[in-house]
């Protein structure tokens, strides 16, 4: 999850993470790196927060915060390690090569069962696959955002639709998981837009989304075009009821959204200036699903 992750610090940070998609739990074990690789600056993306502060983790980093949650980790189901933030795959491929070595000796000894990452749809090419599956990544994890480039365009992805079919054709071809990342809300979006992207989103099956509404953050291009009054983000009862619109469609399809909004945090909350946050969306969207059957 590209924004999500880099949004969340600009350094190494962890948390455990587990998902009850399937009976037992799984553990997927958050490696954050701060915003690197980005051909491009979104202007939804907390750039302060991204640069000059972070740095990069070390490989003995990277040991140390997947020993620590293993030792602590109860649970029974699959183990991952995931590589989030910045764009994974335009890292130089030294520096991919480093962290997944290290990630990988723990697949090889039996410590972890796989490798998951996240990235941008324009990043993703034959050579950057075939590294990943020797590594043992299974997951790959898109920042779509939308299926619209005039949206796209708007919000300075640097990327178009088409190069999110080809990422997802390209990634599924090589036997990987893929889930999508949607951000309803963007500069340019219609309500008709953020169903069209629904749909066509669906059309290209993945394995499980994530829908993050948009936030004017501090010092993000969004927050400029906020003040200069570019740009209005979308009230929270109109997000929320668009966002049961999209969880119906994903329903119907039989493609779970494993997480709708931004995980609550201190530093999220410092830096949202306006937008439709709530710490319980997912719970807002359910509630308000609950009334229409
Ligand atoms: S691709 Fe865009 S959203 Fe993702 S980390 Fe880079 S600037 Fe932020």
């Amino acid at each position: 999850m590209e924004f999500f992750s880099s949004m969340l610090d600009v350094t190494l940070r962890t948390a455990k993470t587990t998902t009850t998609m399937s009976k037992k739990k799984r553990l997927i074990i958050p490696i954050f790196i701060p915003f690197a690789g980005c051909p491009s600056r979104c202007v939804f993306c907390d750039q302060e927060g991204i640069t000059g502060k972070g740095q990069m983790p070390s490989a003995g980093d990277v040991t140390r915060v997947i020993e620590s949650h293993l030792a602590s980790w109860k649970g029974s189901g699959e183990k991952e390690a995931a590589f989030y933030g910045g764009t994974f795959t335009a890292l130089p491929v030294e520096t991919q090569r480093r962290y997944l070595e290290v990630a990988f000796g723990y697949v090889r000894s039996g410590g972890l069962d796989s490798l998951r990452v996240s990235t941008r749809p324009d990043c993703v090419s034959n050579e950057t696959v075939e590294l990943l599956t020797a590594y043992g990544v299974k997951t790959v994890e898109l920042g779509v955002q939308s299926m619209d480039d005039e949206v796209l365009k708007l919000s300075g992805r640097g990327h178009g639709v088409n190069d999110s079919i080809e990422a997802v054709r390209l990634l599924k071809e090589h036997g990987l998981t893929v889930g999508l990342q949607f951000m309803p809300g963007l500069p340019g979006d219609t309500e008709a837009a953020i169903i069209k992207t629904a749909e066509e989103m669906i059309a290209l099956r993945p394995a499980f989304a994530r829908v993050y509404p948009a936030l004017v953050l501090k010092g993000t291009a969004l927050h400029r075009m906020y003040l200069d009054g570019q740009y209005s983000p979308w009230p929270l009862d109109e997000m929320v009821k668009i966002c049961e619109r999209i969880l119906t469609l994903f329903n119907q399809a039989g493609i779970p959204i494993v997480r709708m909004g931004l995980q609550p945090t201190t530093e999220l909350r410092e830096s949202i200036v306006d937008g439709p946050y709530h710490p319980s969306f997912r719970q807002l969207v359910d509630n308000l699903r609950q009334t229409r059957f």
